[in-house]
């Protein structure tokens, strides 16, 4: 179903409608061309539309997803358009309507292949390319040696001007990550700032000195929070007594400070997903899928990062791990899973979750004039879930992606 100017306006009744703070009932969301139109009680329903029905269920907000690697058998490291493009369909399936490819560590030739293909995809973009590249997330290699779990660690460094620069230099970049304890960290989040970016510290064992002053430089967000980090034990291993406050403390205590959580059950018990999300709300708090190229694969060994020399993981068809050890190596399940299950296991209300999913994340990279909720003038990114909260109907951008 193609969505030009002329075409009719597609409308989604017999459901409820999903609004960041509160459920709207036997509600109707009217799209026409890529634009959301109205929202609300509509009756009649304007003639000539395409109705789509939700039968009972949800129509949603397409959900946002900063912090992703790859899907469907392919990793956005592996530097080709085709990659990128399997991964954002594969996401899109998931409900996923706006993705921020996420690099690993690396070689600096594999980043800016990774960034070049970003590039081509968006310019060259079509309706079959599923969920819509906003930006890039710059996540690896500029990690904490000690903290680089399961990236490749050859693919590690310290952050350099030259490098990134060059890098940023693309344009594409919106969320920056790199570990706060790295010397050249703070010359990287300033840099970082002056091209607009969201500023994120992860795969660190930073101190609350470190984090103070990584917040001075522009920094407002921590990676998976509780994996890769600090915590009080860790910096007690680091500095000895008496025992200091780390990035979680950091987090928790400073109001502009957000974060995520991967909450596919396996990462996290639910006691941790509801302290977080009790303690942050749902304004700070975005569910990731921090997804690996496992996703819609069978169980197997896979690469985690470049096709060509990342590091060796496990899937079990729940979760990656690092074959032997029993690490976790991020996730191989959509944002749809990280929904069903925060709402299951913690008391956030279906609003406040789909926020988390949505509207949150948008508003943390600077989207949300554009997506994250169901707001007239905003694209045209709908779902329909069922009452299990399954995807059934992903509309991108005014135009029907087939069910999954
Ligand atoms: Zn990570
Ligand atoms: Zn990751």
């Amino acid at each position: 179903m193609k969505s030009a100017p002329s075409a009719p306006p597609i409308v989604f009744h017999n459901g409820t409608v999903v609004l960041p703070d509160k459920l709207l009932p036997d509600a109707a969301v009217v799209c026409e061309g890529d634009r959301i139109k109205r929202v609300g009680h509509l009756r009649p329903l304007p003639r000539g539309a395409t109705l789509v029905d939700a039968k009972g269920g949800y129509i949603a907000p397409g959900f946002v997803d900063i912090h992703v690697h790859g899907g469907d058998g392919a990793d956005f490291m592996d530097g080709t358009a085709d990659a990128v493009r399997t991964a954002c369909r594969a996401h899109a399936r998931h409900g996923t309507t706006t993705i921020f490819p996420t690099t690993t560590t690396g070689s600096p030739e594999q980043l800016s292949a990774m960034l070049q293909a970003c590039l081509e995809v968006q310019r060259s973009r079509t309706d079959d390319d599923g969920a819509r590249l906003a930006g890039v997330h710059f996540y690896g290699p500029y990690f904490a040696p000690d903290k680089v779990g399961c990236h490749s660690q050859a693919g590690r460094r310290n952050p350099e001007a030259r490098e990134y620069r060059r890098h940023f230099d693309t344009s594409i970049i919106r969320i920056a990550t790199c570990a706060a304890e790295l010397p050249g960290a703070e010359a990287f989040y300033r840099e970082a700032r002056k091209r607009g970016c969201l500023i994120t510290c992860g795969h660190s064992n930073a101190t609350w000195t470190e984090m103070a002053r990584a917040f001075q430089a522009g920094m407002r967000h921590v990676d998976h929070f509780w994996c890769a980090m600090s915590s009080v034990a860790s910096l007690r291993q680091r500095y000895g007594t008496p025992m200091q406050a780390s990035m979680e403390q950091f987090v928790l205590a400073n109001p502009e400070m957000s974060t995520e959580v991967i909450a596919d059950g396996c990462h996290l018990a639910p006691e941790l997903l509801e302290f977080a999300y009790r303690q942050l709300g749902p304004r700070r708090l975005c569910l990731v899928t921090d997804a690996n190229r496992a996703l819609d694969m069978p169980p197997g060994r896979y690469r985690f990062g470049c096709a060509a020399d990342g590091e060796w993981i496990e899937s079990d068809g729940r979760v990656g791990f690092v074959p032997g050890g029993g690490a976790l190596a991020s996730s191989v399940v959509g944002l749809d899973t990280m929904v069903r299950h925060m709402k299951a296991a913690t008391t956030a209300s279906l609003p406040e979750v789909i926020r988390m999913a949505s509207l949150t994340p948008a508003e943390r990279a600077g989207i949300a004039d554009e997506v994250g909720s169901l707001s007239p003038g905003k694209r045209a990114d709908v779902l329909v879930l069922n009452q299990r909260l399954q995807v059934k109907r992903v509309l991108l951008g005014g135009v029907a992606m087939a069910a999954s």
